[in-house]
C-alpha cells in the first residue's frame, strides 16, 4: 500500500508531463482568443452545492461522490465536476455585477468514486467552459465551436458533434407524461434505478445503460418531437449559427441531462474510439441552475471535457504530440576546479535564457557524456584547467557531430546554441 497509489489515480511522469503542459497551453491559447476568463475554485465545497447543483438523482450524486464529514462536523465533498461550483462562485463574489455574460473557464482536477477502465478514473481532469448571464443560441453555438476548433487543433480527427433539446420545464412535463404512458406497460421490466426514475425523472430512462431499459425505450416518444415554440426557435438558431460557422453536426434526440435546470440544447462529442470510453466531451444549457441555487433566475451554458480521454484517444488515433524540450547544453568538467567554473557558467547561461545543465554525481567525463547523450543535449563542451587558462573551448554539436571553437565565454556559448 505505501507505495501504491490508490485505485483510479494517475501519476502524471516527467517524460509525459509536456503533453498535458502543450494541452493546457492550447486551451488557455483558445480561450484567450474566445475571451474566456480562468476561475479557480475549492477543490471541495459543501455536499449540499452538489446534490442541488449537479441533481439528487444523477449518477455522480447517488453513487459517484467522495463525501466525508470534516474535524467540524460539516459534510464535504471533493468537487465531482465544475459546473456547480463556478455557478456558486458567481453568486457569492457577485459576478453577475461585471460586464455579462460572465465567460468562464477552468482546468480542473475531479473526483468521482468510479469503476477503474481504460478512460474512467476516480481522479481526473477536466477542462471546461460555462457562460453564466446569456440566453442567446450564440452562446451554445459558441461554446460548441471553441471545443470542436480545439479538437481540431490537437489534431483529432472522425469527432461527432451530436446536438438535442430537451426543451424547457414547460414542454418537458408534458413530454414525461408521454414518456410514462408509453413506458407503463414494461414499467416492471425496468431496472431497478429506471423505476426510480420513473416517478423522479422519467426523461433519463432513455439515457439507461441497461440493456433491457435500452430495449424498452428503443421506440419510445422523443422529447425533440414534443418541445414548445421558444424551445424549437431557439434550437432552429443553434442549428443555423453551427451551419453558418460551418460545423457539422448531427441531431440526436437520444441524449439527456435529465435535470429541472437542464434546459434546450444539450450536446456531446464523440470520438470512434476502440478501446476507451468515447464521450470525450458534454455540455449543454443550463438555465435552471443559478436559480435553484437560491439567486434569480439567470440563463447559462457550457461544457466540460476529459482531458485523459482527449490523451488517449489521441494516442489511438496516432496524432503526434510535440517533442519535450531538450537542454540546449550540457557542461562536462574534469577536476573541482573546472566543476566550479562549470556550475557558474550553466548559471549566467540559463540567465540568458539557455537550457543548460551541468554534472551532480561527480562522475568521470566519460559517464558525464553517457548522461549528456540520455538527456538529449543538443550541444556539449568539456572544460578542464587548460580550458580555462587558454580561455578556448570546443562546441560540439550533438546533432551532426560537428565542433566548433571558440573563447570560453558565456556570450560566445550563446550565439552557437541559438544559432546565430
Ligand atoms: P460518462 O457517460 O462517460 O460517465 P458523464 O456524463 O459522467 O460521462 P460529464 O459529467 O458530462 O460525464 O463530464 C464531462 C467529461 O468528463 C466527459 O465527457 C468525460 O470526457 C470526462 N469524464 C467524466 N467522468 C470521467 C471519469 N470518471 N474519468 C475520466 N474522465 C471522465
Ligand atoms: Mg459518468
Amino acid at each position: 500500500m505505501l507505495t501504491q497509489a490508490p485505485k483510479g489515480t494517475n501519476d502524471v511522469l516527467p517524460d509525459r508531463v509536456h503533453i498535458w503542459q502543450y494541452l493546457e497551453d492550447e486551451i488557455r491559447k483558445i480561450c484567450k482568443e474566445y475571451n474566456y476568463k480562468e476561475i479557480r475554485t475549492p477543490v471541495f465545497e459543501h455536499t449540499e452545492l452538489f446534490e442541488r447543483g449537479v441533481g439528487d438523482t444523477t449518477d455522480v450524486v447517488e453513487k459517484e461522490m467522495y463525501t466525508f464529514n470534516d474535524k467540524g462536523g460539516r459534510s464535504i465533498t471533493l468537487r465531482p465536476e465544475g459546473t456547480a461550483s463556478a455557478s456558486r462562485s458567481y453568486i457569492e463574489n457577485g459576478l453577475f455585477n461585471t460586464a455579462q455574460p460572465s465567460k468562464l473557464f477552468y482546468l480542473i482536477r475531479c473526483y468521482r468514486y468510479e469503476k477503474n477502465q481504460a478512460g474512467r478514473y476516480r481522479e481526473f481532469n477536466q477542462f471546461g467552459a460555462e457562460v453564466i448571464g446569456s440566453q442567446s443560441p450564440s452562446i451554445d453555438a459558441e461554446l460548441m465551436s471553441l471545443a470542436m476548433l480545439l479538437y481540431e487543433r490537437v489534431g483529432l480527427k472522425n469527432l461527432k458533434l451530436n446536438i438535442n433539446s430537451i426543451g424547457c420545464p414547460k414542454c418537458r412535463k408534458e413530454y414525461n407524461e408521454k414518456l410514462k404512458e408509453f413506458l407503463m406497460p414494461n414499467y416492471d421490466k425496468l431496472c431497478d434505478t429506471c423505476k426510480t426514475r420513473f416517478n423522479k425523472n422519467p426523461m433519463r430512462i432513455i439515457d439507461c445503460k441497461s440493456s433491457v431499459c435500452k430495449e424498452i425505450v428503443k421506440d419510445a416518444p422523443v422529447l425533440l418531437d414534443c418541445i414548445c415554440d421558444e424551445c424549437h426557435d431557439h434550437f432552429e438558431k443553434v442549428k443555423s449559427l453551427l451551419d453558418g460557422m460551418g460545423i457539422k453536426y448531427y441531431i440526436d434526440p437520444y441524449i439527456v441531462r435529465g435535470l429541472d435546470y437542464y434546459t434546450k440544447t444539450v450536446f456531446e462529442i464523440i470520438a470512434d474510439n476502440k478501446n476507451s470510453n468515447s464521450t470525450i466531451c458534454g455540455g449543454g444549457r443550463y438555465d435552471g441552475l443559478v436559480e435553484q441555487l437560491g439567486h434569480k433566475s439567470t440563463p447559462a451554458s457550457g461544457f466540460a471535457l476529459g482531458m485523459e480521454r482527449l490523451i488517449l484517444t489521441m494516442e489511438e488515433q496516432g496524432v503526434p504530440f510535440p517533442e519535450d524540450n531538450k537542454p540546449d547544453l550540457f557542461i562536462a568538467s574534469i577536476g573541482d576546479n573546472a566543476s566550479l567554473f562549470a556550475q557558474s557558467l550553466v548559471y549566467n547561461l540559463r540567465k540568458d535564457g539557455v537550457i543548460a545543465e551541468n554534472d551532480h554525481l561527480g562522475r568521470s567525463v566519460k559517464a558525464q557524456m553517457k548522461y549528456a547523450d540520455k538527456i538529449g543535449a543538443k550541444y556539449t563542451m568539456v572544460i578542464g584547467d587548460s580550458e580555462i587558462e587558454n580561455g578556448k573551448i570546443s562546441v560540439k554539436n550533438m546533432q551532426n557531430g560537428e565542433t566548433k571553437e571558440i573563447n570560453l565565454t558565456k556570450d560566445e556559448i550563446a550565439k552557437v546554441i541559438k544559432g546565430e
